[in-house]
């Protein structure tokens, strides 16, 4: 089944203890999209890129399988830029600077031949361009939506109205703490479910993921990594495989979102492994096999 992602493209620049990267291919959209095409063929990329953008990252997702009909790119203007710089724990970053570039005056136009995507993943962008997105789409089958601090900050009346409309919300431990005041997860989770999603998904970093439903309550840990390079990216990755491995399926019950919060874990902790989008640059089918099985031994008992 077809997913539709929505979300910035960015060049980064990174900064962890293990080094830094300028100009890295990131934005949500670029995590997600590449996540979700390890799992599923039919991944269609809504964004917008400005004229300093390399040929080679078109081609690179190109070559993923990954449908560019929605990437708008402008002759002039300059391509979404975030800078972030991660302490020593890399659990906490600071954000250096955002400079929105073409950013700024964009509004995604989804392709006629979309308006009728099954799954619609609303990749981190300012909440009302996500609503902007859910206007255009027709009965999609799931709507799954990320956010960030930032628009919890800054916009999180747009942000509300656009959980009204949404089935999953996936968001980490801080954001689910923010947008609801409460210090407890249980009942942050709980909160979330109220204002709209009847799924929540709560990720905790270097802790793994809870998925919570009215009624049902799943754990994954991370998997246990003692390389981490960049973690840039990694909620992105997990949304982009969660909705990836669900397209895949066609399966929207809550068993089978369990698979897809320990694919979204299996795709982040490639992620990563190394800065920007390289770790989940190139890998194989036995790779994300391997570690979903290994997954499996870890939580079994
Ligand atoms: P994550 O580490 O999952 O939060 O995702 C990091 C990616 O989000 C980076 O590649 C950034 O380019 C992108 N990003 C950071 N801030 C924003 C923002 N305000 N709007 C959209 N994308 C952003």
């Amino acid at each position: 089944m077809s997913v539709l992602v929505v979300g910035s493209v960015a060049l980064d620049y990174l900064e962890t203890p293990f080094g830094v990267m300028e100009q890295a291919l990131g934005g949500s959209a670029t995590f997600c999209s590449v996540a979700a095409s390890y799992l599923t063929s039919d991944v269609r990329f809504v964004g917008i890129v400005g004229a300093d953008f390399p040929q080679k990252h078109i081609d690179f997702l190109t070559k993923r399988g990954i449908d560019l009909l929605g990437l708008v790119r402008e002759a002039e203007g300059k391509t979404f830029s975030w800078g972030g710089k991660y302490h020593d724990d890399m659990n906490t970053r600071d954000t250096l600077y955002t400079e929105l570039g073409v950013f700024e005056h964009f509004h995604p136009v989804i392709p006629d031949a979309w308006k009728q995507s099954d799954f619609v993943l609303l990749g981190n962008i300012h909440p009302s361009l996500q609503m902007e997105v859910l206007e255009q789409i027709e009965q999609p089958k799931l709507v799954v939506c990320d956010t960030m601090n930032l628009w919890i900050n800054i916009s999180q009346k747009d942000l509300k109205k656009v959980l009204k409309r949404v089935d999953v919300l996936i968001l980490n431990d801080e954001e689910a703490r923010m947008l609801t005041d409460q210090r407890n997860l249980i009942t942050a989770g709980n909160m979330l479910l109220r204002m709209g999603p009847r799924v929540a998904v709560i990720k905790k970093g270097e802790h793994g993921a809870v998925l919570m439903t009215r009624d049902t309550y799943f754990a994954s840990p991370a998997f246990p990594l003692e390389t981490v390079k960049d973690p840039t990216g990694a909620g992105d990755t997990f949304a982009g495989a969660f909705v990836g491995w669900l397209a895949r399926t066609g399966d929207v019950s809550t068993a089978n979102m369990r698979k897809a919060v320990v694919y979204g874990s299996v795709l982040a902790s490639f992620c990563v492994e190394e800065f920007s989008i390289d770790g989940i640059r190139a890998l194989g089918e036995e790779h994300i096999a391997e570690r979903f099985s290994m997954f499996r031994k870890i939580t079994t008992f």
